[in-house]
């Protein structure tokens, strides 16, 4: 058994639909699990429209009316025949929405938009589901709401693994037995209240993850428009090269400074049953990519992680204090509280530094209340260099003409928070 994930850009128009079934027809004497994101940028587009519908910042029926319109053009390229069930299919979601939205909000923000958002990964899996039957996949669609529970941490759902994994095995693992191929959705989860949860932004890769743990799948594949993982992101470099192999803990490391190649909560359980991780590109469905997989060797290239609109606080007591413990809990506290992720943090006698991403909002409020108490710097704007396994060398090409205004070394790992020297 083997778990593939298709993210939004592998299904962004008909020729993406079109290729998720060329590459299913390379693995045809493979069981596979297949997780599907929302088509394109929907997410995106729904999280408008649930704004749009909760805050009331402009009319929501136009933004949904631009999805459901995105959506049945693409059907009507994969599906000639307007008699197809698919378009009832369809139909019938969207007025749900359409209805949803008329009525007045009765819960907090984060529950609208689960309920919102959630509606991409429906209607995409509908769509290739119906589309590979079409093309001989015979396969099963199944809702993963009634498969991965959470609980009811909207935006956020922390998923209960023991419920999952007999859910799991009630449900999904019957279902291999009538079908080569079931397609399911990623990123969306249910509660014991039948509510819809998110597990936070780019999560589809966690959902393959956790399905094939409940599953004991032999390995998943994360499809992606890029060769694999690469040892940094083309956007930002120019040269970049692809790595073949990748421990489990290299690929946490990386990810949690900030690799956005998969999701970083996808290794954990991965490597706790000890399946590996294959990255290959849905252009290329034979290519290697690259695996991650229990291991010991380590990268023979430095790797680059770099991250622009950050912001270094440097929070001082305002009495010439020290900054002690009982003032760290209570920083520590406000951080969390008001949704600000750490990236890098420092402690010297009388400063604590912390660099986190330049949310203009959350940064405001955060800092406001730190100033009832402390004396607090701000800098904006800067960027956040990580390097696993760096030299020297790399370190003075990446920092020439810059002005670095914190740095911290490990053995393996450097971050440096910079801005451009004036003039450059
Ligand atoms: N569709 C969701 C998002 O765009 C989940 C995913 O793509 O992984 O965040
Ligand atoms: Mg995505």
């Amino acid at each position: 058994m083997a778990v593939f994930k298709f993210g939004g850009a592998s299904v962004k128009d008909a020729d993406g639909v079109r290729n998720v079934a060329y590459v299913l027809k390379q693995f045809s004497n493979v069981k596979i699990c297949v997780v599907i994101s929302a088509m394109g940028k929907t997410t995106n587009s729904l999280e408008h429209l649930a704004n749009a519908y909760f805050y009331k910042t402009e009319a929501a029926e136009p933004i949904l009316e631009e999805i459901k319109t995105y959506h049945f053009d693409i059907c009507k390229q994969l599906f000639p025949d307007f008699t197809h069930s698919i378009y009832t299919e369809l139909e019938n979601t969207f007025v749900e929405l359409y209805w949803a939205i008329e009525d007045e909000p009765t819960q907090g923000f984060d529950f609208e938009y689960d309920q919102i958002v959630s509606i991409g990964e429906i209607i995409s899996t509908r769509i290739v589901s119906a589309y590979l039957n079409e093309a001989g996949l015979k396969n099963k669609w199944m809702d993963v709401r009634s498969l991965i529970q959470t609980d009811n941490t909207y935006r956020e759902g922390k998923v209960d693994f023991e419920l999952t994994e007999a859910l799991v095995n009630k449900e999904l693992i019957p279902a291999f037995k009538a079908y080569e191929i079931v397609v399911t959705q990623g990123f969306i989860g249910g509660t014991s209240e039948n509510f819809t949860t998110t597990l936070g932004r780019e999560g589809s890769d966690y959902t393959a993850s956790i399905l094939a743990y409940c599953l004991n799948a032999e390995n998943v594949t994360i499809w992606k428009d890029v060769p694999g993982v690469l040892n940094a992101d083309p956007k930002w470099f120019g040269k970049t090269k692809k790595i073949d192999e990748l421990s489990y803990h290299d690929a946490i490391e990386l990810t949690y400074y900030g690799a956005t190649v998969i999701h970083p909560k996808t290794i954990k359980p991965l490597q706790n049953k000890n399946i590996p991780l294959y990255v290959k590109s849905f252009l290329n469905p034979t290519e290697e990519g690259t695996v991650i997989r229990d291991g010991e060797k380590r990268l023979n290239i430095p790797s680059y992680i770099f991250k622009v609109d950050q912001v270094l606080l440097s929070i001082q007591p305002k009495d010439f204090s020290f900054i002690a413990e009982n003032n760290l809990s209570y920083i520590f506290e406000l951080f969390s509280r008001h949704g600000v992720k750490i990236n890098l943090m420092q402690l010297s006698a009388i400063s604590f530094s912390v660099c986190c991403d330049g949310d203009a909002e959350k940064i405001k409020a955060l800092v406001e209340e730190l100033q009832s108490q402390f004396k607090v710097l701000f800098n904006a704007g800067l960027e956040l260099m990580t390097v696993r396994y760096y030299t020297q060398d790399t370190i003075d090409t990446l920092t020439a003409n810059k002005i670095i205004l914190l740095e911290q070394r490990s053995r393996f790992t450097v971050q440096m928070v910079m801005k451009n020297e004036i003039g450059t």
